[in-house]
């Protein structure tokens, strides 16, 4: 019973601290998991942007994160993978849920997010390729030029 309890308390710590270690050391991916806790607000399903866009900004990122959806769903014939977007128009946000120089990236083929100069169609497409494809591979691999070649193709243009 006692040695039990110990048993509990030491997993629940353990627990805790691995959660913590993985927020700081990849806020990215404690981000996608949790887009909230990052001061993110939800636009529509699977869609998350930085709080107090204008009208236009919301249309534009709505627009932009849709017409990449449907470019992946039309090349590939339909979508498997349904990864959550999260969007920032500031580099303060962008920064705070881990993102660096680059305009857009998929975590852990699971997520995607954008960054400020990466609000548009060809970088949505580019990365939402990313995580369906792998979806569709199921854990089998393929070389990166591959991947990144075939997100380029379906985007229409330009690298992330
Ligand atoms: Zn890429």
């Amino acid at each position: 019973m006692r040695t039990g309890w110990w048993i509990a308390v030491a997993a629940a710590v353990l627990l805790t601290a691995a959660v913590l270690a993985t927020a700081i050391a990849f806020p990215s991916v404690a981000a996608t998991t949790c887009p909230g806790c990052y001061g993110l607000e939800r636009i529509e399903p699977g869609l998350y942007a930085e709080p107090g866009l204008t009208p236009a900004q919301r249309r534009d990122v709505t627009q932009a994160v849709e017409q990449g959806r449907k470019q992946v769903h039309d090349f590939f014939g339909g979508r498997e993978s349904s990864p959550d977007v999260l969007v920032c128009l500031s580099d303060d946000c962008y920064r705070r849920i881990g993102g660096g120089g680059e305009r857009g990236i998929a975590v852990l083929n699971r997520a995607v997010m954008l960054s400020p100069r990466g609000v548009n169609p060809v970088i949505a497409a580019h990365e939402l390729t990313h995580v369906e494809l792998h979806a569709r591979l199921g854990g089998a691999a393929v070389p990166h030029w591959f991947d990144e070649g075939l997100a380029v193709l379906i985007a229409g243009r330009d690298l992330p």
